[in-house]
């Protein structure tokens, strides 16, 4: 048993054929989340069609893809779905761009989705998957002062001290299979306790295998079973105690178990 808490299935080619050979290697659930208004609309769509692994429909509109003449639209859907929803994501801040850090409006209008979708989160005490690359303190402080439960911030590749504070403050970060190779991933893993910590592939990301090659392979929700192997190996600890950490720390992310 072996949990993908966080994958965009509305991008996974051949779904079918996907979510298959995700059953064969030992993966039970999947945490499925959403970027915009079609996202949306489709993550519900295969939330309904598939069965197995068992899938926690995330719902919400990604900083990188607001449409500014969408925005009311997609949150109307986000609210009148909440039912549906297990949890709000993905949702958060974006400003690596250097146009994007330039631009007032258009960090306003990130932060005003980002802050809206959080208090719909609160007021149907759903976890949040949070996306908060660049802004890491930021996304913290915004989850933390909205009063949200539970949270991941997630492939966290931030600095170690705004880590601790999330996981001070009782929230998760997680890790891909970028960890083979990120110093960033690695020195954040590295003092984060297996306790806050979540696992997770983000497909159908492109990894590398590791540091020493440039070659790689575009993920699938089978292959949280690498990170997992990555994370033991980096921790130092057996896959099946990590495993079982890590599958009762998504749990309690969830708020089931
Ligand atoms: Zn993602």
């Amino acid at each position: 048993m072996l949990i993908d808490t966080h994958a965009h299935l509305d991008h996974v080619e051949n779904l079918d054929e996907a979510l298959a050979q995700a059953v064969a290697a030992g993966v039970t659930e999947i945490v499925a989340v959403s970027m915009d208004l079609a996202s949306m609309q489709k993550s519900l769509e295969i939330k309904n069609n598939f069965f197995s692994p068992q899938i926690y429909l995330g719902l919400g509109i990604h900083p990188g893809n607001i449409k500014t003449e969408e925005i009311e639209e997609a949150l109307d859907f986000l609210k009148s779905h909440m039912g549906q929803a297990q949890v709000v994501g993905e949702i958060g801040l974006d400003f690596w761009y250097k146009w994007v850090r330039q631009d007032a409006e258009k960090k306003k209008q990130q932060r005003d989705v980002f802050r809206r979708q959080l208090v719909l989160a609160k007021e149907h005490n759903r976890p949040v998957v949070v996306h908060a690359r660049g802004t890491w303190r930021e996304c913290f402080e915004t989850v933390r002062e909205v009063g949200i439960q539970s949270a991941v911030f997630h492939w966290y590749s931030g600095p170690v001290d705004v880590m601790q504070d999330i996981v001070s403050a009782g929230y998760f970060v997680s890790t891909t299979p970028s960890l083979a190779y990120s110093p960033q991933s690695q020195e954040a893993i590295r003092h984060a306790p297996i306790e806050s910590t979540l696992i997770e592939t983000d497909s159908p990301v492109f990894y590398r295998y590791d540091a020493s090659r440039e070659d790689g392979f575009k993920s699938q929700p089978k292959d949280v079973v690498r990170t997992l192997q990555i994370y033991a190996r980096y921790k130092g600890l057996a896959e099946e105690k990590a495993a079982q950490i890590l599958n009762a720390n998504a749990h309690r992310f969830l708020g089931i178990g």
